[in-house]
């Protein structure tokens, strides 16, 4: 089967078959794509709306960072951190030059960065906090999604990513997402970091009260707790600048990235901090046979330049202002809320409405592919490359769906 030409029929039986049943994809089997388009085995064309979760920010298949990986891919792919490789110092210094960070620590999943920013709080904590071995205290919010470790879903809010895989690690604290004085009150000594995502993307693009940010930052600077932005998601250029928290003129100590960085390609992913917290790591401490690799570098060099030389930040601020505006002035029955900041929208429908799936079904037929989030919230997220005029396309078969 895998040698001859299949049907969708046929690949999504034999996934459903062969493969494991952890996710519940749209029935629409992608066999090519390009910029913001992708094609089905049968050549039907899609706006891709969803950019997998962000991380073909730069369109998929970008000549230069496709370039990039076929380059490296002749001469050098994995030398393992036991060797030095060509790669990682000029990305290092590309990403620092770029973020004012001093350090970056490279990793290949969003997960495993976001363990990296666990581990370097943690060690921070107790070698230059003084938070006795074993002690310590994160906090982190309701409605949270920073991966699927063990630990992660261990502070996850979600009764399903928890139930049946515990026991998890102790030491998270949950509060309410956007309650900044719940945070004051929940300090001690013993607090080690503040966890955040600067709007919450699969909690259904969750954007917290304005002013949320800064006053975290002001309470974690007040307590010697550490700032930890997870920018996995909101990052490089997704709601109109290289960072969410520069939104609120705010800079963590520690911000965590990943899918984009990756230009779409291979998983790329890492924390960036300044020397107090970075040079806690002591060789042996920390590590991943894949992270740094010189691919992976090679590519990620290549997909931080497309976005920042080809305007595609500036890009998702104004044609996200554009597309917002026509989004909310659909006349809708089943529109309760349209949110988000960038090219990084969540309509939420009435509860009455069905739920968001079928919406998302039904827009496939149009031509766009869109994923929902929670029951009832469709998140739209495209690459960073579309135009103004995929975006009227768009907009057209939203509101004949939602009508
Ligand atoms: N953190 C955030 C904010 C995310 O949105 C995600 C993935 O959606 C992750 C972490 C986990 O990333 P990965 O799936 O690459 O492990």
């Amino acid at each position: 089967m895998s040698t001859t030409v299949a049907t969708s029929a046929q690949l999504i039986r034999l996934e459903e078959t062969y493969g494991a049943h952890n996710y519940h994809p749209l029935d629409v089997v992608v066999s090519r794509a390009r910029g913001v388009w992708v094609w089905d085995v049968e050549g039907n064309k899609y706006l891709d709306f969803l950019a997998a979760y962000s991380a073909v920010n730069q369109g998929h298949c970008h000549p230069k960072i496709v370039a990039a990986l076929k380059e490296q891919a002749e001469r050098v792919t994995l030398t393992s951190r036991a060797f030095r490789n060509d790669q990682l110092g000029p990305l290092c210094e590309e990403l620092c030059r770029l973020t004012g960070f001093s350090r970056f620590l490279p990793m290949n999943t969003g997960a495993e960065a976001v363990e990296t920013a666990i581990k370097a709080a943690r060690k921070w904590a107790h070698t230059v906090k003084d938070v006795p071995d074993d002690r310590g205290e994160i906090l982190v919010f309701e409605g949270n999604f920073h991966g699927r470790t063990t630990t992660i879903v261990g502070f996850s809010s979600e009764e399903q990513y928890r139930k049946g895989f515990g026991p998890f690690t102790p030491g998270f604290r949950l509060l309410p997402y956007g309650d900044a004085q719940a945070v004051e009150k929940a300090i001690t000594p013993e607090t080690v970091a503040i966890l955040v995502e600067a709007i919450q993307g699969e909690g259904g693009i969750r954007i917290p009260p304005a002013g949320f940010l800064r006053r975290l930052r002001e309470i974690a600077t007040a307590n010697r707790v550490l700032l930890v932005l997870d920018e996995i998601q909101s990052g490089l250029g997704r709601t109109g600048k290289l960072f969410c928290y520069e939104h609120e003129g705010i800079r963590p100590d520690i911000v965590v990235i990943g899918k984009a960085l990756g230009g779409g390609t291979v998983p790329v992913s890492g924390i960036l901090s300044d020397d107090e917290v970075m040079s806690v790591f002591k060789p042996g401490d920390h590590g991943s046979t894949f992270g740094g690799n010189p691919l992976a570098c090679a590519v990620a060099h290549a997909a931080i330049r497309a976005l920042v030389d080809e305007g595609m930040i500036e890009n998702s601020a104004r044609l996200g202002d554009y597309f917002l505006q026509h989004l909310r002035a659909l006349k809708s029955p089943h529109v309760k809320e349209v949110r988000g900041r960038g090219l990084w929208i969540g309509v939420e429908l009435k509860p009455e409405s069905g739920g968001a799936r079928r919406f998302c079904e039904a827009l496939q037929k149009q031509g766009l592919l869109c994923k929902e989030t929670h029951v009832n919230i469709i998140r739209f997220a495209p690459p960073l490359v579309i135009t103004r005029e995929e975006i009227d396309w768009a907009v057209e078969r939203i509101a004949k769906v939602l009508s």
